[in-house]
């Protein structure tokens, strides 16, 4: 059984559907990629796995559950966290507290619980230790990118899902955040990489899939994504 299984799902914004038809698997212990131009819909795909959006129709299982429908709230407390695209940390709360935020849907967790599991993600990005108690605006864009990160991880998702996490940072930071994401799952964590930089996605991922205007037109490992014609003209420059 795949941990997560979309069959068919079509979701959109208005009369036309964004997404059309998608059949997707992620494997316990993969890191797969979901790779696409602007508007692709791959974000819709993210919002719709997450219940952020609801789908119109088709089928979504996450450990063998149908959640197609439910609460985000339901979804996040299975064990499936979404970090959305452009970070959204809260400027004038502490590094510390924004990453606290992510646990928000675990209920009660005694202190020390939260406090084990706030040390693990400083392990995990040990670049912004020394930012815990500073405000969040007074963090670079990686920086910012990495408590994202962290405070996705502070719900022990089974699945972490990323939307976009390279973008907007220089070449070597965008390095350091795929090798924090090869290291997340290393430490046992599935996740879902929603990128446009394809070449350092495919780069750690098992498994890719390319969405063209809300549709999946090519699946398989890294080898055959890179030796697909339609593929490396439109997304990796033709190389
Ligand atoms: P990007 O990399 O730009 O985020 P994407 O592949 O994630 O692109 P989506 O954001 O999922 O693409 O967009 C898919 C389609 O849905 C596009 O045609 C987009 O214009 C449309 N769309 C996205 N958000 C909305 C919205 N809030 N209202 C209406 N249409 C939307």
């Amino acid at each position: 059984m795949a941990l997560l299984e979309l069959d068919g799902v079509t979701a959109g914004y208005t009369a036309v559907d964004a997404l059309n038809g998608i059949s997707l698997r992620v494997e316990d212990g993969e890191i797969v990629t979901l790779l696409g131009a602007n508007g692709a819909g791959k974000t819709t795909t993210l919002r719709t796995i997450s219940g952020l959006m609801k789908p119109r129709s088709g089928s979504i299982r996450f450990m063998g559950q149908e959640i197609a429908g439910a609460s985000a709230n339901a979804i996040v407390r299975l064990g499936l966290s979404h970090v959305p695209e452009g970070r959204r940390i809260f400027p004038g709360l502490t590094v510390r507290e924004n990453i606290l935020l992510g646990s928000s849907n675990r209920g009660r967790v005694p202190r020390a619980e939260l406090d084990r599991d706030l040390e693990a993600a400083f392990g995990i990005f040990p670049d912004i230790l020394k930012f815990a108690d500073s405000p969040g605006w007074t963090l670079s864009g990686g920086q910012q990118q990495m408590v994202a990160v962290a405070r996705g991880l502070m719900a022990r998702p089974k699945l972490l899902m990323l939307d976009e996490p390279s973008l907007g940072l220089a070449p070597i930071i965008v390095q350091q955040v795929f090798r924090t994401i090869a290291d997340i799952r290393a430490r046992g964590t599935t996740v879902l990489l929603v990128e446009q930089n394809a070449h350092m996605a495919l780069s750690i991922a098992d498994r890719g899939y390319v969405l063209e205007t809300g549709r999946l037109i090519v699946e398989g490992p890294p080898a055959t994504l890179l030796d697909n014609e339609e593929v490396r003209a439109a997304y990796l420059g033709g190389r």
